[in-house]
């Protein structure tokens, strides 16, 4: 059994619980990952699809989705806060790091895109 962590957006509309069951945790750099998140790079957990329950505000949950790129975000529509969402290709559920009330039990593993790197 793993430990189940929660999570909520900045103005707690939004609110869910994962299974800290994670397989990867990537830093992205590249520049439309700084343009969507404000931050000089995203931290993205990965888990299962459907490991997620959403405790509140599902339907306060607005998606972009980029038009030709493997980019989406989740959002509070109040705050903008980036809440999980499951992938276009439809494999993996993404946990922005900083939408998680508690630390996971897995470290980042790899900085991506790190060529796009702000200084
Ligand atoms: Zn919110
Ligand atoms: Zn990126």
């Amino acid at each position: 059994m793993s430990n189940t962590l929660t999570g909520e957006c900045l103005c707690g509309n939004v609110k869910f619980s994962v299974a800290d069951n994670f397989k990867a945790f990537y830093q992205c750099h590249c520049r439309e990952c700084q343009q969507l998140t404000g931050p000089a790079f995203a931290s993205n957990i990965f888990t299962d699809r459907d490991n997620i329950e959403w405790l509140c505000g599902r339907n306060q949950i607005t998606r972009y989705e980029h038009p030709s790129r493997e980019l989406s975000k989740s959002f509070c529509k109040t705050c903008g806060s980036a809440v999980p969402f499951v992938n276009k290709a439809r494999s993996s559920l993404i946990v922005p790091a900083g939408s998680l009330n508690q630390l996971p039990n897995i470290q980042p593993q790899a900085n991506i895109f790190t060529a796009e790197e702000a200084c």
